[in-house]
Formats: structure tokens, C-alpha cells, sequence
């Protein structure tokens, strides 16, 4: 980020800004090359082409087939297939019931609760308190009847990394099939699905410097999946609806340079953090970091004991700094976030708690500011920065 911008954007977790690569791959699918790419004239042929190059980009980058990527809207769209998909189908031989985790996505758990409206059982595996799902208790849950096991690659909240690959095994020796939301990962950190040992992974454009609204679920060769929407011919007669031409090169693009810079970015990411974390140390202020032994490069989730969270991200915004919090406050109560209660995190903890994810763009500098501007609110004896009681806040107001 240039240094003559009136923010600092520290809630890369959240959204990323757009490559510029990713911008120039877009604009002629925006501008000359509008055509539908299923026509059968020359004008449609770059779109067609577009689509063809992207897939095998983006497969490249996952050590997948291109025919095994299939475009989304993103995110929540691939997750909620990779479920609804994996319905117990005719010849589902009695396999009835789904395992999650605890600290999936809401695009996860809330599809999770949609599917056991449909008659699925659904199993929640709980969480240690660095948010690591430990394989000995896949092992107790599982069962011959589980169709499908879903648990994300790396949490956006606190950034901890699970052993995907080996909870695919334990899935695989019970004849489930293992989807992992990666919406976090991909782009960040190396993800291989052969290595991994996944028949579904899904990921969105907008977490890598890619597009909002794009997005792809991997779906290995052989996997039962039935198509998410019915209409056209497109992908492979499993989504229909024109494809967006523009936002699937820009996604490709943006990934693209993301895995090639990964190393790099993953070094410099982790420079920032051990500045924040350095100045933070030395204010002398109490605080926590939450997460795991293996966690995503430049995501920070901090709890400042006593404090309100909500407050700081006010005060923070006030100054330009966009942060995210681990409690959202409605008009009255806290409501402390399910991945920070799965951890048990204690309730004074919970309610101060911060995240900042850190980008490329981000520089020390920056990381100095976020510090030195955290430390000055924290010492304030202001009011709105404590909770009033364990489960209420005083919301703040600008004044
Ligand atoms: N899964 C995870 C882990 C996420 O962090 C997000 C977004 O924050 C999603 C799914 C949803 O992705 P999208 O915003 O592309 O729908």
C-alpha cells in the first residue's frame, strides 16, 4: 500500500485489494471481449479461450487437472455445494451423517444446519485451545456412516492450520469423502490437493487479490457430486449460468502471482508480525495471541484482558487503521464469536479481542503505527474500552 493513503489496512482476513495484474487480466473481458464464451462466433472465442487458460492456471497452482476446477461465485457458493452436493444420494449404501468442526465458516455450519434439515446428521468436532483439530478425535467420531468430512484448512479468525492430510486418511479408511474450506490458504500458503489427499476444496478469488464474487470449488475426478445449479451447459453440465469471464481471469491472474511471490510474501508478512507483536511487548500492555503452532502468515488475533474489542476497532477506525474484532456487539450484548468459544477463551479475553491480517502491501512502518496507536488507546481510562460486565458492553459513540 503506498504510504500516501489515508488508511492503513490491516484486515486482509476480511478482503484483499485487487492485483494489479489481476486488473489488467479483467478489463478487455469488461470493455471489447464481451461476448458469451459459449457462443459459436469469433468474437466469443477470447472469452472461451480465457476460461480454458484460467482453469488450467489455477489447476497448475493446486497440482490439479483442469477439468477438476469448477468456477463459483466464491466462498460461500463452493462450500455450500461441496455439502449439498454430497447429500446421501440413491447409492449412498447407508452413509447418513456429515463431520464438521467447530470453527468452520458460517458458510459451512450454517449449510451444516440446511442439511440436517434434510435429513443428515451432522457431528461437530471440538477444538483444542490453540484451535487445532486433533486426528485421535476424528478417529473417535467418525463411523462407517459418515458420507463426508469438512474441516477448513486454516481458520479465518485466528489462523491456525489444520493436518488436513492427515484427517483425509482417517476419512478415507472410514469411505468418506473429505472437502476442506482453503478460502484462507489458497494463495498464501502452498496448497497441493494431491498432497493434501482432498476430493473437495474451496477458495475464493477475493482472499488472494483477486475479484469479489469469484471463487472455485476443486472437485477431484471420480468424486459423487451432484450439479449445483440447472440450466446451460456450463462447467461441465454441474453449474450453469453465463460464466463471468472478467472476474475467472482476474482470480487466475491474482493466484497466479500470489503462489509465485508466496515465499516471499509469507517472509515479510512475518516481519510485520514480529514488529507489532515486538512493540506491543515492550508497551508493557497484557495481551494474548490466539492460535496454533502452525498459523497463516501476517494474521494476528489478539485479546487485550478487559478491554472491548468493538471499542478499539472504533478508535482505531477514527485514525484510519481497519482492523477486524473476535466479539461483534449488537444494539445490547456481546456476542463472542463461536471459533474464540470453541477455544475457550475466557469471556474478558474474548470481548478484547483484535484481529489484524497484515498483506503485502503493508509496511513495517505501518506496523509501527498500528502498535504505537494501540498502545496510546489502551492506557486511556476511558470507559467504552472496558466491558461493563461480563456479558455487556458500553457501546461507543464518536462524539
Ligand atoms: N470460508 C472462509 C474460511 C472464509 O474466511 C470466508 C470469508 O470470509 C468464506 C468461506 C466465504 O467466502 P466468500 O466471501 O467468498 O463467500
Amino acid at each position: 500500500m503506498s504510504t500516501s493513503r489515508p488508511f492503513i489496512y490491516a484486515d486482509h482476513a476480511a478482503s484483499t485489494p485487487l492485483a494489479p495484474e489481476a486488473w489488467e487480466a479483467m478489463k478487455p473481458f469488461l470493455l471489447d471481449n464481451f461476448a458469451n464464451p459459449s457462443s459459436l462466433y469469433a468474437l466469443s472465442r477470447p472469452a472461451k479461450k480465457a476460461l480454458m487458460a484460467a482453469r488450467e492456471t489455477i489447476a497448475e497452482c493446486l497440482g490439479a487437472e483442469p477439468d477438476e476446477i469448477l468456477f463459483t461465485s466464491g466462498g460461500t457458493e463452493s462450500d455450500n455445494w461441496a455439502l449439498k452436493g454430497s447429500i446421501p444420494l440413491e447409492n449412498a449404501a447407508g452413509k447418513t451423517s456429515f463431520v464438521t468442526s467447530k470453527i468452520e465458516h458460517h458458510a459451512v455450519l450454517r449449510t451444516c444446519r440446511a442439511v440436517e434439515g434434510m435429513g443428515v446428521s451432522v457431528n461437530h468436532l471440538p477444538v483444542n485451545g490453540q484451535g487445532e483439530i486433533l486426528p485421535e478425535v476424528l478417529k473417535e467420531r467418525i463411523s462407517g456412516d459418515t458420507r463426508l468430512v469438512s474441516v477448513m484448512l486454516a481458520n479465518n479468525e485466528i489462523g491456525t492450520i489444520q493436518p488436513i492430510r492427515e484427517l483425509a486418511e482417517i476419512a478415507h479408511a472410514h469411505g468418506a469423502v473429505f472437502h476442506t474450506d482453503a478460502v484462507q490458504a489458497v494463495g498464501h500458503i502452498p496448497v497441493n490437493v494431491r498432497e493434501l489427499g482432498v476430493e473437495l476444496l474451496s477458495a475464493s478469488a477475493h482472499k488472494f487479490n483477486g475479484p469479489r464474487g469469484a471463487g472455485f470449488l476443486y472437485v477431484k475426478r471420480g468424486t459423487p457430486l451432484t450439479p449445483y445449479l440447472d440450466g446451460g451447459a456450463q462447467e461441465f453440465g454441474m453449474r450453469a449460468g453465463t460464466e463471468n469471464t472478467a472476474a475467472v481471469a482476474g482470480m487466475a491472474a491474482a493466484l497466479k502471482k500470489n503462489c509465485t511471490e508466496m515465499k516471499e510474501t509469507a517472509a515479510h508478512l512475518r516481519e510485520l508480525e514480529k514488529r507489532l507483536l515486538t512493540l506491543l511487548a515492550q508497551s508493557g500492555q497484557p495481551f494474548t495471541r490466539n492460535g496454533g503452532r502452525r498459523r497463516l502468515p501476517g494474521l494476528l488475533s489478539l485479546s487485550f484482558p478487559e478491554k472491548n474489542g468493538e471499542a478499539l476497532l472504533h478508535r482505531l477506525d477514527l485514525h484510519g487503521i481497519c482492523v477486524s474484532t473476535g466479539a461483534a456487539c449488537d444494539s445490547q450484548k456481546t456476542q463472542t464469536s463461536h471459533v474464540l468459544t470453541a477455544i475457550a477463551l475466557p469471556e474478558p479475553l474474548a470481548v478484547g479481542t483484535l484481529r489484524v491480517s497484515f498483506g503485502r502491501e503493508n509496511t513495517l512502518s505501518e506496523a509501527e503505527t498500528i502498535a504505537q496507536r494501540l498502545d496510546r488507546l489502551l492506557k486511556m481510562q476511558d470507559p467504552v474500552f472496558r466491558p461493563s460486565s461480563s456479558s455487556e458492553v458500553i457501546l461507543f459513540r464518536p462524539s
